[in-house]
């Protein structure tokens, strides 16, 4: 948009070999990662994996053990917080409460001494949406215009980069669902890189062009959200993001194209292609709405591979019914299977066969002995 044109561009976000310890425990580890600049990045990951110290250090709000805070080519790292181009919306507003909504959002311009910011205030709430609202106070607004406000609030301040920590755990579902994809509207109006941290795998797919899925302060993988879902590259992700069915198998390295496995006794192949390991034990995996079921074997069509089973569990939930499956040997998998109208569902004790496409399938390595 128009006021933030003035601004030289930022250049890319890097991390290089950032690291954070706390006494002997090490909160993040050697993390190196680029966001593009303009860019929606997500860093996603469970409660404890380093998010927050992450996005705490390239606030300034943490001083790093070592590694670079790059923005374009400059170190970033050391610099005062409020000398970094880089602004933090929190989960918690921490608007003023004695000033109002206005008031609030040109709170940077003022504290720097700008002094005509009638126009520049307008068009952030028209930004956000919360157009002649300018008068109210904090607590006459509900959690999610409060939100939006604390957007308005550091989006004035014409940042590079928006860190935004968790911002929407405060709201219910369904207006976090709401102000996901108000967030994303919001960013590609601005074009300022986003780095937006949830420990809420649809909330980062949903929104991020880019995601960074963190474990134990390093990165497990980084990729476009249908790149991690539908290529895994380790059993971390895979069940991380959405559920997966693992088989443990055994590879004995690929054969051509195809990388054939034993699991429990029964052979089967993946293209080359989706093997992120093709040798020793690995994960077969395929994902939920990627398996099929039919009565019996002579309706798996050609080319697709198969396991036999009974259901041990079927739940309707609207646009799809959950399935159990339990294989001969004693596993149990996970069968989706969208609904088009009522009826057509596969009774709890039935015989299934339980097909999918090996296209869709994917290998990945395992420690010996993990099943
Ligand atoms: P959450 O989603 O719960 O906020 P997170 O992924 O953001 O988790 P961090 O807050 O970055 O995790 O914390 C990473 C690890 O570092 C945790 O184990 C935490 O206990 C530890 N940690 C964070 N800050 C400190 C501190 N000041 N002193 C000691 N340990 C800390």
């Amino acid at each position: 948009m128009s006021g933030m044109a003035n601004e030289a561009p930022a250049g890319d976000l890097r991390l290089v070999d950032l690291t954070k310890r706390f006494g002997i425990f090490t909160a993040v580890d050697e993390l190196s990662l680029t966001v593009p600049q303009g860019s929606f990045f997500a860093l996603l990951g469970a409660s404890g994996c380093g998010k927050t110290t992450t996005l705490r250090m390239i606030a300034g709000l943490e001083e790093p053990t070592s590694g670079q805070v790059l923005l374009g080519d400059r170190d970033i790292a050391r610099l005062r917080p409020y000398k970094r181009p880089v602004n933090t919306v929190f989960q918690s507003y921490a608007l003023f409460p004695h000033l109002n909504i206005a008031e609030n959002v040109a709170f940077g311009l003022r504290r720097r001494g700008i002094r005509r910011v009638e126009e520049q205030v307008h068009r952030m709430l028209a930004l956000v949406q919360l157009d002649g609202y300018g008068r109210r106070r904090p607590a006459q607004l509900s959690g999610g215009q409060q939100q939006r406000v604390a957007l308005a609030r550091a989006l004035i301040n014409h940042p590079q980069v928006l860190l935004l920590d968790e911002p929407l755990g405060a709201l219910d579902l369904k207006l976090r669902r709401q102000m996901q994809i108000e967030l994303k509207r919001i960013q590609t109006e601005v074009g300022i890189t986003f780095v937006h941290v949830t420990h809420d795998q649809e909330e980062a797919m949903t929104m991020a062009d880019t995601v960074a899925v963190m474990n134990a302060g390093r990165i497990e993988q980084l990729g476009a959200p249908a790149e991690l879902y539908e290529y895994p590259a380790t059993a971390f992700v895979a069940n991380f993001l959405g559920q997966s069915n693992l088989l443990a198998a055994d590879a004995a390295g690929p054969a051509g194209s195809e990388v054939p496995v034993t699991a429990h006794g029964v052979r089967f192949s993946v293209p080359a292609d989706r093997a992120r390991a093709d040798r020793g034990p690995v994960y077969l995996g395929v994902r939920p709405e990627k398996l099929h079921l039919v009565e019996a074997v002579d309706q798996v069509p050609a080319g697709h591979q198969h396991v036999e089973g009974v259901i041990t569990d079927a739940s309707y939930v609207g646009v799809s019914t959950q399935y159990l499956v339990r294989t001969g040997w004693g596993s149990e998998l996970s069968a989706f299977t969208a609904n088009s109208g009522v009826g057509g569902q596969h009774p709890v004790g039935a015989p299934v066969v339980a097909h999918w496409d090996p296209r869709h399938a994917f290998l990945l390595p395992r420690e010996p002995g993990q099943d």
